[in-house]
C-alpha cells in the first residue's frame, strides 16, 4: 500500500500527483475473476474449455504487475537525495529508459523509451529512482501526454531543481494492432521546466540526446 499519507504527515509534502486514485476501492479478486471469464467468451470462446480454465486467475495476476503503480508514491521515491555533490550544476540525464504502460482508452499496450534530464540545484537524486518514477506512472492507465506531465512534474516538485525535461517516444498497440494499424510508429511527447523552457541552448543539449 502506498504511504503517501504518512509521509505527508512527516514531511509536509504537496498533495499527491495523482489524489484520484487514493479513494479507490478495489473490488475483491474474485468479481475481477469473473470478469475476465466475460471478456473471454465476449472474445468468441469458451472460458470453462482447459487451456482457459486458469487465465481469469492468470489475468489477475498479471494485473497486479501492469498496474502496480497505483500502490506507489512517486514522492517518496524521489525523497532521498545527496547533497554533497562539489557544486555539480550542469546537465543530469537518463537516456532511454524503457517503458511499458497501458493506454486508458483501449487498455492496449504502450511501448516506449523515457528520456529524464534535469539540472540540479544543490542536490541530487540516486539514478535509479528517475527510473522507477517514470515506472510508477507507465504502471496505471495512462495517456502519453499525461505521463509526460506527471513525470517532470513530480521532479520539478520534490527536487526543485534549477530544470527538468522529459521526452517519451512510445509505439500505441491500439493504434498499431487495430484502428488506423500502423506499425512503426512513435508518438513524441516532451515537457519542459525551468531552465529547459527558458534556454534553448539547454533545451538543444538535452535533447540532442534523444534518439
Ligand atoms: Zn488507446
Amino acid at each position: 500500500m502506498s504511504n503517501r499519507s504518512s509521509t505527508d504527515k512527516k514531511k509536509g509534502l504537496p498533495a499527491p500527483t495523482n489524489p484520484t486514485t487514493a479513494s479507490i476501492k478495489r473490488p475483491p479478486r474474485s468479481e475481477a475473476e469473473d470478469a475476465i471469464k466475460t471478456l473471454i467468451g465476449w472474445a468468441g470462446d469458451d472460458a470453462s474449455r482447459d487451456g482457459l480454465i486458469e487465465t481469469p486467475k492468470r489475468v489477475a495476476t498479471a494485473f497486479e504487475q501492469w498496474f502496480r503503480g497505483y500502490d506507489q508514491d512517486p514522492e517518496s521515491i524521489l525523497q532521498k537525495t545527496f547533497e554533497e555533490i562539489e557544486g555539480y550544476d550542469e546537465m543530469i540525464t537518463l537516456q532511454g529508459i524503457r517503458f511499458e504502460s497501458h493506454c486508458e482508452h483501449h487498455m492496449a499496450p504502450i511501448i516506449g523509451r523515457a528520456w529524464v534530464g534535469y539540472i540540479p540545484n544543490g542536490r541530487v537524486v540516486g539514478i535509479s529512482k528517475l527510473a522507477r518514477v517514470v515506472d510508477v506512472f507507465a504502471k496505471r492507465l495512462q495517456i502519453q501526454e499525461k505521463m509526460t506531465a506527471q513525470i517532470a512534474n513530480v521532479i520539478e516538485e520534490v527536487l526543485r531543481p534549477q530544470g527538468v525535461a522529459v521526452v517519451l517516444k512510445a509505439e500505441h498497440h491500439c493504434m498499431t494492432t487495430r484502428g488506423v494499424m500502423k506499425p512503426g510508429t512513435e508518438l513524441v511527447t516532451s515537457r519542459m521546466l525551468g531552465c529547459f523552457r527558458d534556454s534553448a541552448i539547454t533545451r538543444q543539449e538535452f535533447l540532442s540526446m534523444v534518439d
